[in-house]
This record gives C-alpha cells, sequence and structure tokens, in this order.
C-alpha cells in the first residue's frame, strides 16, 4: 500500500549560541524534502538542558535560518498545530507519558544513587565488562520502592528494555540493526521529573506527526532508543534517514579546528546566502549520475531533491569551492546589489564619478574567481571575493597601489622600460583612447620593436595596476582612461 502520510520534516536544534553549518544542511535537507513534496517543514527547539542563554540563543537559530532562507511553517515563532515548539514548554506532556508506561509496567522506578551508579560502571570496568545499567531495580516491590522513598531518594524512570533485536530501514544507512541486549534500560525520566532527551525526541515527533526524521549521522546511536519508546506506547514510527558527517579538508569531522564552522561568519565574511544554499545542497547529496550542472536555483533543487540520492560517503565542506561558487553567484548579481556588498572594502576611494566606479566594480567583478588578488588571494578562505574587493580594484581608484614585487622584478627590465617610453608616445598620440585603437598603438609598437605584444603587455599591465593578471589590457587602459594611463606609464612616476 503506498504511503500516503503528508510529509513532515523537523529541525530540531538546541540553542547552544551558533549554528554549525553542518546543522544548516541538516536544515537545508528538511526544508527541501519539505518543499520538494508539498509538506511541513517544522522547527522545534529542544531546550530541556538549557540552563542560561536561552533567548539569545534561540536567537541564533533564527538568524541562521532567515539567513539561508529556510523559513520553517511551523515553530516556536511561527506557532501551528502541533505546539508548543519548544520542549521547555512540553514538560507535563512527558511527565504524563513517563507516568503512562510507568502504568503498563513498561518502565519502572530505579532508586540507585549517582554514586552508586559509578561504583556499577566501575565493578563492570574492572570486570571488562560494557557500562550499562545492570537492571538491579527492574522488579522493585512496593515496600522497596516506599523504602528507598522513606530514605529521601528520589528515583528515576527507566524504560523495561524487551529481549530481542531493533531494527530499521535508514534511507542512508540501509538496514540496522541493534541487539537489544546491548542496550541498557535507559533512563526516560530524571530524578528532577525532566525528560532525557531520547524520550522527549520521540515523544515530540511522534505528536508532532513527524513522517521522516532526517538528522546528522550522530543521531543514528539514538534511534534504537527511540525505537524502543515508540515500541513502548505502541506507535508506528517515522523513516529515518541520517545524514553523513561533513568533513574537513583533513577528512576528519569538520570542528573548529579543522575548519569554519559557524554557518553566520560566513555572511559575515562575504558568502551569499543563495551561494551557500546551492553549495550546502551538493554536500552528501547529488542530481543524479552524471550530472555536471553545479549552479543550481533554488527552484531547481527544491524539484531535484530526494533523499534516496542522499549518499552515505561524508562530504568535504571545500571552502575553495565554496568561495568559486560564490564567485559565480557574486556575478551574477544585479550591478546594485554588489556595489552595496563592496562598497565598505572601497570606503577609503573617491567613489563621486559614479559611471567609472560601475565599470572599474564591474571589470574586477567579472574576474572575480581566477584573480589572484581577489578571490583567492591571501584571505581568500576568509573573504570570499567581497570584504577585500578593495585590494583587487584599488588601482582603478588610486595611484597608489602596491606593485607586485615577482612582476616588476621579471618585467619591468630596462629594455622593457625603454620600450613602454616608446608605446606612451604613441598612446598620447591617440584621436581617441578607445580598446581598439590601444589595441592598434601596442601591436604596432611590437611590430615596431620586433618584440612580442606579450613583452608590452605585461609591463604595460604592471604600471598602470601593480598585478600581473586582470582583465583585457586595451578594455582596461580605455576604463582607466587616457589621463591615468599617461600618468602611470610616466617613468618617472613608476615607483
Ligand atoms: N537536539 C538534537 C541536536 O541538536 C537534535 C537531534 C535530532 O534531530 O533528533 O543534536
Amino acid at each position: 500500500m503506498p504511503d500516503t502520510k503528508p510529509v513532515r520534516v523537523r529541525m530540531a536544534p538546541s540553542p547552544t549560541g551558533f549554528f554549525h553549518v553542518g546543522s544548516a544542511r541538516t536544515a537545508l535537507f528538511n526544508f527541501l524534502l519539505a518543499r520538494h513534496s508539498g509538506g511541513t517543514f517544522v522547527l522545534r527547539v529542544e531546550d530541556t538542558d538549557q540552563t542560561r542563554g536561552t533567548a539569545e540563543y534561540e536567537q541564533v537559530i533564527y538568524d541562521a535560518l532567515d539567513w539561508l532562507g529556510l523559513f520553517p511553517d511551523e515553530g516556536p515563532k511561527q506557532g501551528g498545530g502541533f505546539g508548543p515548539y519548544r520542549q521547555s514548554e512540553r514538560f507535563e506532556t512527558y511527565a504524563t507519558l513517563a507516568e503512562q508506561l510507568l502504568e503498563s509496567g513498561k518502565a519502572y522506578y530505579a532508586f540507585e544513587t549517582s554514586e552508586e551508579l559509578a561504583q556499577m560502571r566501575a565493578d563492570q570496568a574492572a570486570n571488562k565488562q560494557a557500562p550499562r545499567y545492570n537492571g538491579a531495580h527492574r522488579d522493585l516491590t512496593a515496600e522497596q520502592i516506599e523504602a528507598f522513598r522513606a530514605e529521601g531518594r528520589k528515583p528515576v524512570l527507566r524504560l523495561r528494555v524487551p529481549e530481542g533485536e531493533t531494527r530499521f530501514d535508514d534511507i542512508v544507512y540501509g538496514s540496522i540493526t541493534w541487539k537489544n541486549s546491548e542496550i541498557d534500560d535507559f533512563v526516560i525520566a530524571k530524578s528532577d521529573g525532566g525528560p532525557t532527551y531520547n524520550f522527549a525526541c520521540a515523544v515530540d515527533d511522534h505528536l508532532m506527526e513527524i513522517s521522516h526524521v532526517v538528522r546528522g549521522e550522530d543521531g543514528l546511536s539514538n534511534t534504537p532508543r527511540q525505537l524502543l519508546v515508540y515500541q513502548a506506547f505502541g506507535w508506528a514510527a517515522p523513516i529515518f534517514a541520517h545524514l553523513p558527517f561533513l568533513l574537513g579538508p583533513d577528512r576528519k569531522k569538520l570542528s573548529k579546528r579543522n575548519g569554519s564552522v559557524n554557518l553566520l561568519d560566513f555572511g559575515t565574511r562575504g558568502v551569499l546566502p543563495d551561494a551557500m544554499f546551492n553549495f550546502l545542497s551538493l554536500l552528501g547529496w547529488n542530481p543524479g549520475k552524471g550530472e555536471t550542472q553545479e549552479i543550481f536555483t533554488r527552484q531547481e533543487l527544491v524539484e531535484r531533491f530526494t533523499l534516496e540520492a542522499v549518499n552515505k560517503a561524508g562530504a568535504i565542506f571545500d571552502e575553495e569551492r565554496l568561495a568559486w561558487m560564490n564567485a559565480q553567484y557574486l556575478k551574477a548579481l544585479p550591478m546594485e546589489e554588489f556595489l552595496n556588498l563592496v562598497r565598505p572594502s572601497l570606503e577609503q576611494y573617491d567613489l563621486s564619478d559614479e559611471a567609472y566606479a560601475h565599470k572599474a566594480v564591474e571589470m574586477t567583478r567579472e574576474r572575480l574567481h581566477g584573480l589572484p588578488d581577489i578571490a583567492r588571494g591571501d584571505d581568500a578562505a576568509k573573504y570570499y571575493g567581497v570584504a577585500n574587493f578593495g585590494n583587487g580594484a584599488n588601482y582603478f581608484f588610486s595611484d597608489e597601489y602596491p606593485m607586485d614585487a615577482v612582476g616588476a622584478a621579471k618585467h619591468l627590465t630596462p629594455e622593457n622600460m625603454a620600450l613602454l617610453e616608446k608605446l606612451t608616445e604613441k598612446l598620447e598620440a591617440l584621436n581617441s583612447f578607445d580598446a581598439a585603437a590601444i589595441e592598434g598603438a601596442i601591436r604596432a609598437q611590437s611590430a615596431e620593436s620586433g618584440v612580442k605584444v606579450a613583452a608590452l603587455v605585461h609591463p604595460t599591465r604592471l604600471v598602470v595596476s601593480g598585478k600581473t593578471v586582470g582583465p583585457s589590457l586595451w578594455e582596461l587602459l580605455e576604463v582607466l582612461g587616457r589621463d591615468r594611463v599617461l600618468r602611470r606609464l610616466k617613468t618617472e612616476n613608476i615607483q
């Protein structure tokens, strides 16, 4: 029978104060699945362990999802028919349901103190046994329970894990089986009455009618316990899909140690949300064998996304690729928007000649990828071609730009400088300082002096821009204009 349950997926972050790019990828895949199938994307804030900063930390989640454009259909702010959407507001529900399991015998009180549990673990370690609750309080009598209470002990509630196996089919990882003997009678309600994570998560996913639990690979070890909770209640379990970790360039799990992990930092450093959306979507998912397209609109991704195409190999969070992808998006932005983005990096310059500034920025932008001093310079990974855009465009606005020392040593030789002097005379004599005329002058000089065109192009570019690479030289000279070009070419002005 076809599964006709409506798709309801959720992102369930804990407010920890920052939003990891791995969480962003998880949120994105949930979002894509929901939009692809006309389903619902739910935000649930898992704040049961929160002791401080909840509101502020929760705001970080909203900021991150807003920035990426992943707007939940239901959540603490949006509301919805399955609330409340903060676990801290659902304690009564958890308590009531835990009580139900107690009454049906599926859960039981356990009174061990933390010292006793520590001792149990130490004994198990000494006997080379896996640490797990030994079930000592599984079958306490009413009198024993009374006696423990009389001592002032506060019990936890543990799930009575049945014998057998717990099996599930993960969409990404395939069939997974756990022996229940490897799972101890875990706590579902703590001694203060609060729920444990696995209990709250299973209860919420059920009550919120979540159809697919799509979460990080780190959730995989929790799944059997959550399934045991479903089983204890007799509930149908959702479909699970665990997403492999994002990896750093060293192929180890991406963390602060081997990369940048804070989603919102990328925004600060000039990554466009659309570029991040596109980039993250291709981490662990691909649009099909043989597909070479890499730039996808949000709509295309929504149309093409399926969970079945997620693969279980860890995906590398490659900042070089992100920088490249971001450059593609930056180049496609309307100029006004792009100018606004790079304006801060040009603030020391006079941009009052708007038409000129526009052309200069456009010309620099075209080479956003591949121009070492812009997209891939020292700070390539850090700035993604926006914050340091001014370094790439500096020579358009000021005669004081740094000279590429290696290029200068190679190209600004005495012979070349003599050639430039001659070229300068030719350029000075041009009636119209346009690209075609400039090209003609350079080619004429090359023929006259019996040197390759490159022998004129490289030194000229260095002198007028300080750089070894850049836009087409003739066009560049036209945009810079006669005055600037001649001023810079007069050898006495060359530093
Ligand atoms: N609150 C959990 C976390 O932040 C969510 C895991 C899940 O999605 O079930 O890791």
